[in-house]
């Protein structure tokens, strides 16, 4: 049967990465909200407007109009053998809106959750440098250039974001992990929820994610 795969984990995760090389493999799209919400917004109509004036407000969009929005997706052809979910559901309301929306066309809903420990995502997120020229991305701890701080490419300094920072970074882990609990618990009680471990090397983690994949549809 075909099936929504729900990818969760915090920012640094891998979620990215890991999701693009699924799609590959089970030529099934990504349906990222970050992305979806940009194109909703750059779009004529009556919620492009109302996307685009809640983004400019600085407010986050409504669990209803995101489910329009993921449901709009889903029902278009290239979703009809299922999908890759990044960034919805977060909130238990989404959740429940999803399973209606999956219920609806006749996919199932399995969630996969990537694992980091806090202390390492720190790193990862706290570590990270680029390279305001070329767009190389570095990480002191674990792919640190050949001289400090600055571009082994084209030898410009590089730069920390601004949200980047040890405080931020906690706060935004915080939030995640409060928003999404009641998620997971939600998809674990009815034995849909599946942990792999994010902390090896993509290809790894990679392998990890299709196992546990081959046991879902088994
Ligand atoms: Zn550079």
């Amino acid at each position: 049967m075909a099936c929504v795969i729900v990818l969760m984990g915090p920012q640094g995760a891998g979620k990215g990465t890991q999701g693009q090389m699924l799609a590959k493999r089970l030529q099934a799209p990504i349906v990222a909200t970050g992305d979806m919400l940009r194109e909703v917004a750059r779009s004529d109509g009556e919620l492009g407007r109302q996307v685009k004036l809640i983004q400019e407000s600085g407010n986050l969009v409504s669990d209803e109009v995101l489910a329009e929005i993921i449901g709009e997706r889903l029902s278009r052809s290239d979703c009809e053998n299922g999908c890759i979910l990044d960034g919805f559901p977060r909130t238990l309301p989404q959740a429940k809106q999803l399973d209606g929306i999956a219920a609806g066309r006749n996919l199932d809903v399995f969630v996969i959750n990537i694992e980091v420990p806090r202390d390492q995502l720190r790193k990862r997120l706290t570590g990270r440098r680029t390279c305001p020229s070329c767009g190389t991305i570095y990480n002191v701890h674990f792919k640190p250039s050949k001289s400090d701080n600055v571009c082994d490419l084209d030898g410009q300094p590089l730069q920390t974001r601004a949200d980047d920072n040890e405080q931020a970074i906690a706060r935004r882990l915080a939030a995640y992990d409060e928003m999404t609990q009641p998620v997971l618990e939600y998809y674990r009680k009815q034995g849909k929820l599946r942990h792999i471990d994010g902390t090896a090397p993509a290809e790894e983690v990679y392998r990890g994610l299709e196992n546990v994949i081959a046991g879902f549809s088994s």
